[in-house]
């Protein structure tokens, strides 16, 4: 077996690539790729060695990388990644109408007596309805999607959101079993003390 240099780097995809050199086998892999289920790194090591020794590519592997690479949280985070490293236009928590740190200092200030660390804050590259806010934990970054920076937006709407995620910062997944527990009894608990959660929630559902 030739002696293999595997590294993670960081591509703007989830690259992968894999080159014979003077009897070395060299292998990049997208540090996306860095927390996927070992099954998945299986997968993956398949499929680039058959490749390169153009080998017939199993169906099984095939599909399981094909399904980890179009899962939805996959997919959100390779845009998030792209658009922060990739393109010019990551647009940071300045917006038109609301600056996102601005509202989680203040947020921070009312609900959690300061304590919380700031990740990086940015509106959402594109008007996007089906993602409204999440929370990143391997960029530490909090997403909020632009739709909720114009006038017509309420403050409560936004802050909810951002309340929302800064709740995901205080309360991390926790595992109950095999199943990952996002939004526990704790975490909802202390969402129910959001002053204005109902007109919020009536405006996110208008949009
Ligand atoms: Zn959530």
């Amino acid at each position: 077996m030739p002696l293999m240099h595997v590294r993670f780097r960081r591509f703007t995809s989830l690259n992968t690539t894999i080159r014979l050199r003077e009897g070395q086998i060299y292998v990049g892999l997208s540090d996306l790729l860095e927390g996927a289920p070992e099954a998945v790194h299986r997968a993956i090591a398949h499929i680039l060695l058959a490749k390169l020794y153009r080998k017939p590519i199993s169906a099984a592997h095939n599909l399981r990388y094909k399904r980890f690479a179009s899962s939805a949280a996959v997919t959100r985070q390779t845009e998030l990644i792209r658009h922060a490293r990739g393109s010019k236009r990551y647009l940071g928590p300045e917006g038109r109408f609301y600056n996102l740190e601005e509202v989680f200092d203040s947020l921070n200030m009312r609900f959690f007596g300061g304590l919380l660390g700031r990740p990086e804050l940015t509106w959402s590259e594109h008007m996007a309805k089906r993602s409204l806010g999440h929370y990143d934990a391997a960029h530490n970054t909090i997403v909020v999607s632009r739709v909720f920076d114009r006038p017509s937006s309420p403050r409560y709407a936004i802050e909810y959101l951002l309340y929302h995620e800064m709740l995901h910062l205080k309360h991390p997944v926790k595992m109950r079993g095999l199943r990952r527990c996002v939004h526990s009894s704790e975490f909802k608990a202390e969402e129910a003390r959001f002053p204005q959660l109902a007109e919020a929630m009536a405006f996110i559902r208008r949009l």
